[in-house]
């Protein structure tokens, strides 16, 4: 069993990231997806919804599980038996700290390699944050994300606006 971990912050799962799923699983057995518990960001969404979301987008693809991590990352791959860490390049801005992180993870794990994967470079310029921004100011979303996100993003931000209204 070839298995390999996707960790990330998915705040929230864009279609970019569900490209990148879809190539990890035409190459490995299994592809845990890994949501970090990220004490350094404050994401929009709580660890519960972007867990959710991930599932509910992904409930068609046999081989993916969604699952929660905090810790290191190497130590997660190694604790569920991973050979591997898979992440998403988009851009040469994308290089620099992936290649920094890659080459950390390998002095901290030799055996756990890091396989970068390109996404349709119609995903290269999409982000999390540029996502969030547009659903903030009420623009059209669907081209980026799952229709699942779509729904979390209008019942959060019409909470929030209702919220500054009062
Ligand atoms: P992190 O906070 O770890 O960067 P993200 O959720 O932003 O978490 O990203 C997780 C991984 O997915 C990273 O490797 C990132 O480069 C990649 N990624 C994010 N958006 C895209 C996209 N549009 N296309 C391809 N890969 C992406």
């Amino acid at each position: 069993m070839r298995k390999v971990i996707y960790p990330g912050t998915f705040d929230p799962v864009t279609y970019g990231h569900i490209d990148i799923i879809k190539r990890a699983i035409d190459l490995f057995d299994s592809v845990a997806v890994t949501v970090a518990i990220n004490p350094t960001k404050e994401p929009l969404f709580t660890l519960k919804e972007r867990v959710e979301m991930l599932k509910e987008s992904l409930s068609d693809y046999d081989n993916v599980t969604v699952e929660s991590f905090d810790g290191l990352v190497v130590d997660y791959a190694k604790k569920v038996n991973a050979i591997g860490i898979i992440r998403g390049l988009r851009a040469l801005s994308d290089f620099e700290y992936e290649f920094q992180m890659a080459l950390m993870n390998r002095k901290l794990a030799n055996d756990i390699a890091t396989i970068f994967l390109m996404p349709h470079e119609k995903y290269t310029y999409l982000n999390s944050s540029i996502v969030r921004n547009l659903a903030s100011l009420n623009s059209d979303v669907s081209d980026f994300v799952p229709p699942e996100v779509q729904k979390a993003f209008k019942k959060k931000f019409s909470k929030k606006r209702r919220l500054s209204h009062k």
